[in-house]
């Protein structure tokens, strides 16, 4: 009776308890959470909502309002006295957390305690050098000009087509050859689909998200065409259970880079130029400066471009998006918080390096 009342609470502590368990011991969570039990939600949830022509968690929203008013108003209506009603609004409040840690950890969350994708690859990410970091630059800006040649030779900005069907099949089918390739345990099919209305996603400060609660990505189709792409393989990779920021843009960039698809290709190789310098400019101001001067007029329209389109839509409360997404990620023992997005040329360097060797 007791355990019925407070049957979300319970499993809540449960599931906090069977992650610290999780977190202690990753080859144990490797076995029975990422090789066994999430392909099973993987598969439940690929086979019944995620086949639905639109977000599933669009019903989720009307389930939550249709309870909460439910709730609401038997609360209001029954005989019992104030103190009673909020010693009952108290319970619920508790029981549904209870229930949105459950649900969290055990539909996806706990694959933040496998072992990580970097650490099965043996790729070390060390801070690199000013130099190895322009020597990187200059081949990812080659690269860059060699894939623009193939996808449109002049150096207007790139024409704005969008083809996220097209784009999220090969990204799928070319996700699970690279994983299968790496030795990266995953199952399923995920999808992610475009969060309506557009703008939404943005405002709140995220171009993209994957949801536990539905087994769906999101992503906000406003986005620059170049930009959705990379969101659509960075969430696809959350999808196939891949947990860490750092590791979902390494995923990303990697299944870009190799992909058939030239503007995949592109995709992947702006992303990486676009963190290097960034990291270049934290670095040093003016070598930044010489660097941006020097740059071709092709790639540099392209920036431009997709740096115009994001900030056609500004996030309602900047820091307060990046601080509650830097708490998010800090409370899943993602210790670098948002910071851990940002390690994608440190990644790709141990990567290069890694191949060169063998
Ligand atoms: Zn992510």
């Amino acid at each position: 009776m007791v355990l019925s009342r407070w049957l979300g609470a319970t499993l809540g502590l449960f599931a906090l308890f069977v992650r610290l368990v999780c977190q202690k011991f990753p080859s144990f969570t490797e076995k029975w959470y990422a090789k066994g039990f999430y392909p099973l939600i993987r598969g439940i949830l690929d086979y019944t909502i995620n086949l639905l022509p639109f977000p599933a968690v669009y019903l989720i929203i009307a389930a939550l309002l249709g309870w909460g008013y439910l709730f609401l108003k038997g609360l209001f209506r029954s005989n019992c006295g104030f103190a009673q009603k909020l010693k009952t609004l108290l319970r619920s409040v508790l029981n549904f957390s209870g229930w949105l840690i459950f649900f969290f950890l055990f539909l996806w969350g706990l694959n933040y305690y496998r072992i990580p994708l970097y650490q099965q690859l043996s790729l070390q990410a060390k801070p690199i050098g000013q130099r190895v970091l322009l020597a990187e630059m200059q081949d990812t800006q080659k690269k860059l000009l060699q894939i623009r040649n193939r996808i449109q030779p002049d150096s207007l900005a790139l024409v704005r087509s969008s083809k996220f069907f097209v784009r999220k099949e090969t990204l799928r089918k070319e996700m699970k050859q690279l994983l299968s390739g790496l030795g990266y345990s995953w199952r399923g099919r995920p999808t992610v689909k475009q969060l309506y209305p557009a703008g939404t996603m943005r405002k709140m400060g995220i171009f993209g998200i994957y949801l536990p609660f539905s087994g769906e990505g999101y992503l906000d189709p406003s986005l620059h065409p170049v930009e959705k792409s990379f969101t659509l393989a960075h969430e696809l990779a959350h999808g196939f259970g891949v947990t860490d920021e750092g590791e979902a843009n390494f995923v990303a960039w990697l299944v870009c880079s190799e992909s058939k698809d030239s503007f995949l290709n592109y995709v992947g190789e702006l992303k990486l130029f676009r963190y290097q310098l960034r990291d270049l400019q934290k670095m040093d101001a003016e070598a930044y400066k010489a660097f941006v001067g020097a740059m071709h007029p092709s790639i540099k329209a392209d920036i431009l471009d997709i740096q115009r389109s994001n900030l056609e839509i500004r996030p309602y409360f900047l820091e307060l998006s990046r601080k509650s997404n830097d708490l998010y990620l800090k409370s899943q023992g993602v210790r670098a918080g948002v910071a851990s997005y940002a390690q994608l040329p440190m990644l790709v360097f141990a990567w290069k390096s890694g191949k060169n060797q063998n």
